[in-house]
């Protein structure tokens, strides 16, 4: 049987040949271990597999492995639908949040973000394949958001997250990420006398298709299924 210690392993060895394909320096993309629904000894076999940054979806079952992995240095990232009445905890307790996609969300973490902690580590979520039922503002809406999300203290404007439509057609795959990392691109460039939002990270790429994000610049990959297997219930 594959353990989550062989899968992790393996996955971070197929990260780095995909880096290597796509002919970009070593250690250039963050592995994300999505642990939604996965209990806290499967996310400490995954830390001690050398995984440090790990994604979850749910808050409450999130703040309860925090607390039974308070001992580990992990770097937690919020990686589900944000509400409105949860941005305080999510502002209190995580390091990255990676599915902004409103002003009044990204208002809301950055008044709730505890002054003693470094600014939240924020990523736009853009609807890249433009599904109706998907989160993510569209590519017409970003720049005016990137912009006013940019200039909030206490927020750090990192990057793009997409999860484009599920697709097995590599093509397609390719298509879709090249256009979240052209969209940074534009975003970064220099434009008369503004200097470019100087974003550092494109967060695209789950276990099916973090090769394709890989080939198209991805930064931070997000990996759940690949290292944990299929998603149950949680329970402690
Ligand atoms: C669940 C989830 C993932 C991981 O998906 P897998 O296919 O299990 O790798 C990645 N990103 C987001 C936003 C998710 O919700």
């Amino acid at each position: 049987m594959t353990t989550i210690t062989q899968r992790s392993q393996a996955i971070l060895s197929q990260i780095e040949n995909a880096v290597f394909t796509a002919g970009r320096p070593s250690e250039c993309v963050t592995l994300v271990a999505v642990s939604k629904t996965h209990a806290a000894p499967s996310l400490r076999k995954a830390y001690l597999a050398g995984l440090t940054d790990f994604g979850e979806s749910y808050l409450q079952e999130a703040l309860d492995k925090m607390q039974q992995l308070a001992d580990l240095p992990i770097v937690w990232h919020f990686i589900g639908p944000i509400q409105s009445n949860k941005t305080r905890p999510i502002a209190e307790s995580f390091s990255w949040v990676h599915g902004v996609d409103r002003l009044k969300i990204a208002q809301r973490l950055a008044e709730s973000r505890p002054p003693h902690l470094p600014p939240l580590n924020v990523c736009l979520q853009v609807n890249i394949s433009g599904e109706a039922t998907k989160a993510g503002c569209t590519a017409d809406e970003l720049p005016a958001l990137a912009h006013a999300v940019n200039s909030i203290p206490g927020l750090r404007l990192r990057g793009l997250m997409a999860i484009p439509e599920p697709t097995t057609d590599v093509t397609k795959q390719r298509q879709n990420f090249k256009l979240l990392a052209q969209l940074m691109e534009t975003l970064n460039q220099r434009v008369l006398n503004h200097p470019g939002l100087g974003m550092d990270t494109l967060s695209m790429g789950m276990s099916g298709d973090f090769v394709s994000a890989i080939m198209e610049g991805s930064t931070m990959v997000r990996i759940g299924t690949a290292i944990f297997g299929q998603r149950h219930a949680y329970s402690r």
